[in-house]
């Protein structure tokens, strides 16, 4: 592994002697894991699409991943793929107290329920916002020995909203991005940040804001005008601030469509498809796949699922929902409540409704890799997903691209980002139980027509907004500030 020096070059040499085009990307974390193994190290992707897209992002430009290691230890910069080097990864040093007050603190419990405007979960602690700028004006540090003044920045999360204008005080010149994972709440909500205006500068030192959705947009152009005072464009997307033009924008996030699609055929999948068919016997399947977070909405879901066992007896012993809740953020108390609130319930309905050979709900709490997955959404009759608030909700679109046969039906609910994009699916309020109940039942009662009708609608969506499309319309706005010609004329 070689030790790499501040503007080391691995990107295009141009004619006066200096890389041009490269792609620094920061991020919390990097989408690796380094396994260390007496005394050697192993590098090991983890899954998820979109960090394998940056992956590719970097391997093409060249450049430097700027993320945390994951650990206390912060490892030598790695030289990636290691086979073939084309980009560096750096790790900033985070010490303990940076991981309890930056990353467990400010990020988890603060920013998180703030974004999806759940105030009851909101913890704001000064010293966690403290260090939360401390370890922003250390990536912005690392970042800027690391950039040559033809490079540009793309900045990933709310974990790092202050970095775009930390980096700016440094490289007033250097082009960066910055793209907002999570939901982005209303001005009127958005006020209870006790650094509401400072976390807003911070992002504002980007040339470019993405959201997942218009309305995010919007909403942050009110903040803007509102807290800032700033002179702001809504229809453009354009906030005027310090003598410079920052563009805010709509760029739904996608899914490697085809990735999905092609998984699903494959044998090995589908000998997993007809395992967990098997295995529920002759019922339909009504699938819910989480990570076990009081925003995914999964008790109200459950909630749900037993007033539609209630209303419509006819359906005991036919219909079985399988719910996957991925282990997280187990070490935060609001987690490990939710976790045991959860047991409470499935225990109850599934104690209430049991009958001989049927078990109502199947409760799995873990991970699964991509293959077991994909199994389970192509097995599964219905999707659903209705978390209280979600950024875009990625499982709704990997569900529709898993559906080769056009045969499921998605209800998703209609405060995901993806609800903007999905318009074909059954839209419905997660925090009305009745509502949830009857979706189920229109979802089941669904005639095969208008069910491939929708499906199939929805597929041609997701596979032309898909992931590729998002990085690179993200990159043409950012480098020639409007849309380049390969994204234009999309669905
Ligand atoms: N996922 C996974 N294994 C599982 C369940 C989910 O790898 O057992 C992945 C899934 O493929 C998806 C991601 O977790 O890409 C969840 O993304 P989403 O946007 O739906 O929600 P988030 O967890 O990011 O809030």
């Amino acid at each position: 592994m070689l030790e790499i020096t501040p503007n080391e070059t691995n990107g295009k040499i141009d004619r006066t002697g200096k890389e041009s085009g490269r792609l620094l990307v920061l991020s919390n974390r990097a989408p690796i894991r380094i396994i260390s193994e007496g005394g050697r190290r192993r590098i090991e992707p983890t899954v998820g699409g979109v960090g394998a897209t940056f992956l590719r992002l970097l391997e093409r430009h060249g450049g430097v991943w700027i993320a945390w290691s994951g650990s206390k230890t912060a490892p030598a910069p790695l030289r990636m793929p290691p086979d073939e080097p084309r980009f560096s990864m750096v790790f900033p040093p985070l010490t303990e107290r940076d991981i309890s007050f930056y990353y467990y603190g400010m990020c988890n419990r603060g920013l998180w329920p703030l974004m999806h405007l759940m105030p009851q979960n909101c913890h704001f602690r000064v010293q966690h916002w403290n260090n939360y700028k401390a370890v922003n004006e250390l990536f912005a540090k690392v970042t800027d020995a690391h950039a040559s003044d033809e490079d540009r920045v793309w900045i990933q999360d709310f974990h790092l909203a202050l970095v775009p204008a930390l980096l700016r005080r440094h490289r007033p010149t250097l082009p960066s991005g910055l793209f907002w994972h999570v939901p982005f709440p209303p001005e009127s909500f958005f006020r209870i940040f006790p650094w509401r205006r400072e976390l807003l500068e911070g992002m504002l030192g980007a040339d470019l804001i993405g959201f997942h959705t218009a309305a995010y947009a919007d909403h942050f152009v009110e903040c803007c005008a509102k807290i800032c005072g700033a002179a702001v464009d809504r229809a453009a997307g354009l906030v005027r601030w310090q003598g410079r033009t920052v563009r805010v924008r709509g760029f739904p996030l996608g899914i490697p469509a085809d990735y999905f699609a092609q998984m699903a055929q494959s044998d090995r999948v589908q000998a997993r498809v007809r395992r967990i068919k098997a295995a529920l016997g002759a019922v339909t399947m009504v699938l819910g796949v989480d990570r076990l977070d009081y925003t995914k909405g999964i008790l109200e879901r459950v909630e749900g699922f037993e007033r539609f066992l209630e209303l419509n007896p006819a359906y005991h012993k036919r219909v079985t929902l399988v719910q996957i809740a991925v282990p997280s953020r187990t070490k935060v108390d609001d987690y490990a409540r939710l976790k045991r609130q959860l047991d409470e319930l499935v225990g109850r309905v599934v104690g209430r409704f049991s009958s001989e050979g049927w078990v109502p709900i199947r409760y799995l709490y873990t991970q699964f890799g991509a293959e077991e997955l994909v199994a389970y959404y192509h097995a599964a009759d219905v999707a659903l997903l209705t978390p209280l608030r979600d950024g875009m909700n990625l499982v709704a679109k990997e569900y529709i691209a898993s559906q080769s046969a056009d045969h499921g039906v998605l209800i998703l609910s209609e405060f995901a980002g993806a609800a903007e994009e999905l318009k074909e699916a059954l839209l419905v309020n997660p925090y009305d139980m009745d509502a949830i109940a009857a979706s189920l039942k229109q979802a089941l009662t669904m005639s095969p027509v208008e069910r491939a009708a929708r499906m199939s609608a929805l597929r041609r969506r997701v596979h032309s907004n898909n992931l590729e499309h998002w990085s690179r319309t993200f990159l043409g706005v950012l480098d020639h500030g409007e849309l380049a010609p390969y994204a234009a004329g999309v669905d």
